[in-house]
């Protein structure tokens, strides 16, 4: 990776890290009536509300683990730059393209999915709540 890659790829995660921060927390709905549900019944709306509730309270989460995950690629790239955008399997350098669009990254597109085959499974687990 190049000078010039590194100081691109630190100037993204610094970008990513400010809009994670300014975006914060999603406030959680209390769970009242959405307005936009005209006509459906009051179960409904509070069936959604519920829903929305979990949804909410799982972008957070997903939220407050990106930023912890741009913050250790911005301690790699700072401290380990020469190593900075190594797949951390199989330590092939990742795509230059992925860590464009993903500076965080930390594998390989091959070895995330080796290592990830339930990631979209899990999204499924919402009908566990209702
Ligand atoms: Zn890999």
């Amino acid at each position: 990776m190049t000078g010039k890659q590194l100081k691109v790829l630190r100037a993204a995660l610094q970008k990513l890290r400010a809009q994670a921060l300014l975006t914060g927390p999603a406030p959680i709905k209390p769970n009242t009536r959405d307005e936009t549900q005209v006509g459906t019944v009051d179960e409904d709306a509070q069936a959604l509300g519920e829903m929305l509730q979990v949804l909410s309270s799982q972008r957070n989460k997903g939220q407050k683990e990106l930023l912890a995950r741009i913050d250790a690629a911005l301690r790699r790239v700072n401290d380990d730059p020469d190593d900075f955008g190594r797949c951390q399997d199989c330590e092939e350098a990742i795509p230059v393209k992925r860590l464009e669009l993903m500076p965080y990254a930390t594998l390989c597109a091959a070895c995330q999915t080796k290592r990830d085959p339930q990631r979209g499974a899990a999204r499924k687990k919402i009908t566990d709540y209702q």
